[in-house]
């Protein structure tokens, strides 16, 4: 249960957003610098903006002319009006929910009725709640608020496959929320923490560092944007990843509350095989994640084969070398029996040789593990490039040797910087 507490927000106003496009494009031209000096050319090049403003009180819209990718500006809603009394209603289980109404008196048949509210109408106020009687509505709007993300940046990727938020929370923060699209099946990746503080070198979320872990409510609330998102074009979420910022082990109370809350029979009823969680290798988390028998995909970070590979790109490899890693691992599958999703990702030069493949499948050899290769997304603060294709096709064939499945993960919204923390970077220099 997380209290909201106080704040305010300026409204934003015309000087505000050209300054905010005379940054980003200043940051774009930067980085185009940084890498022409490196003799690369991938990124676009920096276009002219054209600014329209629909500006009513808070309302108005930028567009960005690009060849490929509109961004546009959602400066429209209005921030969550939270105050120091209120709770996150979105953070609560059903069994505090439960408690909570009958404790004041009300009859048990409006639990369900304002659960389904919450999490199968997506209501957006209590106002909308109109199966449950008046007297209730008023005495939750008292005590709860709906906790409704504010979108700052959407923006969607040429090939159509995935949209991009940038979600603003009472504080401040900013997070990151995508929307993926394969063939029928769409999936939401979500945050853990503002920021990150484990520092993964490649990573533009580990190098802004880590700010706070995010409440269970904010965990659910980007979750329930998605799925209205997708709602009003008549579609469905079907997976959600836990790969967008933070790392989910570092705030395992409230992301596994969370999941909880999402799994609920009487709610979105994800199933836990529909839920995969992204660690880089937190110990003691993924072992506390076999004994409690969470029914989550459970996708590590690899990355490097050796101690001294892995903590070059990965330093909380220090913490835990590889073969403590790997007996909580085989901890996992063995106590679970369940796959583990090892995620490495291809740079070029670093760790896409046939050494590395080798050592790869010699390490996983006999393990119940697939492995997700991924080409590396750029980021500023890293000097690396993303692995050839063909030795992606070489590194899977060396794993089938060692009888290890493997997949080439398809690079996806490079150009709206869909790479964890991409887009909350590019907006924090701006
Ligand atoms: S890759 Fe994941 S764990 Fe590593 S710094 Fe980025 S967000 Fe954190």
């Amino acid at each position: 249960m997380c209290a909201g507490k106080r704040f305010s927000i300026k409204k934003p106003t015309k000087w505000w957003v050209v300054t905010s496009l005379r940054r980003q494009r200043w940051q774009v031209e930067r980085f185009n610098r940084e890498m022409s000096s490196q003799g690369r050319d991938d990124p676009p090049s920096p276009l002219p903006l054209t600014v329209s403003f629909e500006h009513s009180t808070v309302k108005f819209t930028v567009s960005r002319e690009l060849p490929v990718s509109p961004i546009v500006y959602c400066l429209d809603a209005p921030m969550t009006p939270a105050t120091a009394t209120l709770i996150d209603i979105h953070g609560l289980s059903f069994a505090e929910v439960e408690a909570w109404v009958l404790a004041r008196g009300f009859k048990p048949g409006n639990i369900s009725r304002l659960w389904g509210h919450l999490h199968r109408d997506l209501a957006t106020s209590f106002d909308e709640m109109t199966e449950l009687p008046r007297k209730l509505r008023a005495i939750l709007q008292q005590h709860f608020f709906l906790n409704l993300p504010t979108v700052t940046l959407a923006t969607d990727s040429s090939d159509g496959h995935t949209r991009k938020y940038l979600l603003q929370l009472w504080d401040q923060q900013t997070i990151e929320t995508v929307e993926m699209h394969f063939t029928g099946r769409h999936t939401a990746c979500v945050s853990s923490q503002a920021g990150c503080a484990m520092g993964c070198v490649f990573c533009a979320t580990g190098q802004a560092g880590f700010s706070r872990h995010l409440t269970v409510g904010e965990i659910v609330a980007q979750v329930l944007h998605v799925q209205r998102a997708l709602r009003t074009r008549g579609e469905k979420l079907r997976n959600i990843v836990l790969m967008g910022m933070g790392e989910p082990l570092h705030n395992y109370d409230a992301v596994l509350a969370a999941v909880d809350i999402l799994c609920d029979c009487r709610g979105l009823a994800l199933g836990g095989r529909r839920i995969t969680l992204s660690t880089v290798g937190i110990v003691p988390g993924i072992r506390r994640l076999a004994d409690e028998k969470r029914p989550v995909n459970l996708a590590l970070s690899l990355h490097g084969a050796t101690d001294a590979d892995r903590t070059s790109l990965v330093p909380v490899g220090k913490r835990w070398p590889l073969a403590e890693l790997m007996d909580a691992c085989r901890y996992y599958s063995e106590k679970l029996r369940r796959r583990i999703f090892y995620e490495w990702t291809l740079i070029d030069g670093v760790n896409d040789s046939v050494e590395h493949a080798h050592s790869v499948g010699r390490l996983l050899q006999g393990q119940d593990a697939q492995v997700n290769l991924i080409p590396l997304n750029l980021t500023v603060g890293y000097d690396g490039r993303p692995g050839r294709s063909d030795a992606a096709v070489r590194f899977q064939a060396i794993l089938t040797e060692y009888d290890l499945p493997s997949t080439v993960r398809q690079r996806r919204g490079i150009d709206i910087a869909a790479g964890c923390g991409q887009l909350r970077a590019a907006e924090a220099v701006r």
